[in-house]
């Protein structure tokens, strides 16, 4: 099994106690990394510190030099990227390969932003010359899920360099192996020792003494809605800024009047996308009671056809990431059925054959699913859609609007009025119309609403979640 080393102040470090990663698609242990404590958060921690002095003060030009040098890099290991991503995650080969594709455009994307961000001046009046300008918050501590490692790292951390921060990033215990290869990607890109640090361990032990640092000046967390409580409640203490990237419960709304044949395809993936374990999976399908039992046995169709198998034989559904997420949506599903469940389709974990050793379950349908219900409410983070019927359009507003969480929308219609009342009426951060999920377009600001979480990340609205503005005042 390999051992990996963390990434601190441009070199290695390592512990006597590691945690192990597994491949889902077989249970296999892969690799070991540092379970790193308080003291290789704090060497961390200060050597972002030391170099943030320097870093903040070298040219646009050349920061964004890097950035995409970055890039070009993480183009070059596309491949190598996107098999160590697909065998830590269990995320099928071809989703992998496109995380890779987009983890490399944040770079380059992050490198553009930055060269065109300017401050504004304000005329005030003749006698006085008013400018802001944007600084860097200073050391930025980044926490992220296990989902997608990747494209996660690479949102948060483009951005943080960019704008002229110096970053600690803690991946996920299960999924830490693409975010320390980056690590070393941007050192060889020319990022000076120090501006980067990976850190790797457990939330509560290596998450929160870096979250609860006192020499921090930001959080970006990317996870859970009961995790993201405790970080605000630590950045609260310190009185820092923080954005927090949450759960999600996102509707397909799917309307009378909708082509079926782009409906169809666009729920189904909504949901099997990375085995349902996206923060923005289309978990919830509510669909006017006309074209209720059609669509239904739609997907269940397509459901059908699916392909699951390891994540390097790129299948449509990989495993689930570990026993435990597994066994906490088996628990959903239980619970569902005891309550009477239509399970239309699925509903159980494959525990024979082949993929016995592997953490994987059946693509899964549940109809007329009550709007107030377990499956109603709560983050499955499985391959389970939830199905809903409405009769109009308010009553599709309402369940849109119904649960806690506010991340995305998709809506079927050929109606233009429909479409617009929806996007303006929809709480969410992102509302789709005919499509779902703009194919992780890096330039789309992305963030919830309600319990989502709040600031924004993605696009260059992301830029300025990474930086604080100024107000430059001169009296002529
Ligand atoms: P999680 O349990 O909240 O963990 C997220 C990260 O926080 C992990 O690195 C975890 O470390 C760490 N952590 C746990 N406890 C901590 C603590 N006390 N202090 C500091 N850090 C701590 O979430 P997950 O299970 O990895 O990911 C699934 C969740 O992420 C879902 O709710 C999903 O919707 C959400 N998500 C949201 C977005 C978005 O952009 N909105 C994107 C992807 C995922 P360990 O796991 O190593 O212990
Ligand atoms: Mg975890």
């Amino acid at each position: 099994m390999k051992q990996v080393a963390a990434v601190t102040n441009g070199e290695s470090i390592e512990t006597r106690n590691t945690v192990v990663v597994l491949d889902p698609s077989s249970g296999e242990a892969i690799a070991q990394t540092p379970d790193c404590g308080p003291a290789e958060i704090d060497l961390a921690v200060s050597a972002a510190r030391r170099a943030s002095h320097a870093w903040r003060k070298v040219a646009v030009a050349d920061r964004a030099r890097v950035l995409r040098r970055i890039a070009q890099l993480i183009e070059r290991d596309r491949d190598d990227l996107a098999h160590l991503e697909a065998r830590q995650t269990g995320k099928p080969l071809r989703q992998a390969r496109r995380d890779a594709e987009i983890t490399s455009r944040y770079f380059d994307f992050y490198a553009s932003a930055l060269e065109t961000h300017y401050g504004s001046s304000i005329p005030l009046n003749a006698d006085t010359m008013i400018f802001t300008q944007w600084e860097p918050h200073g050391v930025t501590a980044h926490v992220i899920p296990w989902n997608y490692p990747m494209q996660i790292f690479a949102r948060t951390i483009a951005p943080a360099l960019a704008m002229g921060n110096c970053c600690v990033l803690k991946p996920a215990e299960e999924a830490p192996l693409t975010a320390l290869r980056l690590g070393w990607l941007a050192l060889e890109a020319g990022l000076p020792a120090g501006a980067l640090n990976i850190v790797t361990g457990y939330g509560e032990t290596a998450g929160a003494a870096l979250t609860g640092h006192g020499d921090i000046d930001h959080i970006s967390f990317t996870g859970s809605v009961e995790v993201g409580r405790i970080i605000a409640r630590a950045a609260a203490n310190r009185v820092i800024p923080a954005t927090l990237e949450l759960g999600g419960k996102s509707p397909n709304i799917v309307f009378a009047d909708a082509d079926l044949d782009r409906a169809v395809p666009g729920v189904v993936n909504a949901i099997l996308q990375n085995a349902g374990q996206t923060c923005s999976a289309g978990s919830r399908l509510l669909v006017h009671e006309s074209v209720h039992n059609v669509l239904v046995e739609h997907i269940e169709q397509a459901f059908a056809s699916v392909t699951i198998g390891p994540a390097l034989n790129d299948p449509t559904l990989g495993p689930l990431i570990s026993q435990t997420q597994r066994s906490r949506v088996m628990s959903f599903l239980e619970q569902a059925r005891g309550n009477g469940a239509n399970i239309v389709t699925g509903g159980n974990a494959l525990n024979g054959g082949v993929l016995g050793k592997g953490f994987f379950m059946q693509p899964t349908l549940i109809d007329d699913v009550a709007p107030d219900s377990l499956m109603g409410q709560d983050e499955i983070f499985g391959p389970v859609l939830a199905v809903t019927p409405f009769r109009n359009i308010e009553e599709a507003v309402r369940l849109a609007n119904g649960t806690d969480y506010g991340l995305v929308a998709g809506v079927w219609t050929r109606d233009l009025g429909t479409a617009h009342r929806m996007i303006r009426e929809v709480l969410a951060g992102q509302v789709f119309v005919n499509t779902y999920g703009a194919s992780g377009g890096v330039e789309l600001p992305f963030g919830g609403f309600k319990r989502s979480g709040y600031g924004r990340e993605k696009g260059a609205e992301g830029l300025r979640s990474f930086a604080q503005i100024k107000t430059g005042v001169v009296a002529l």
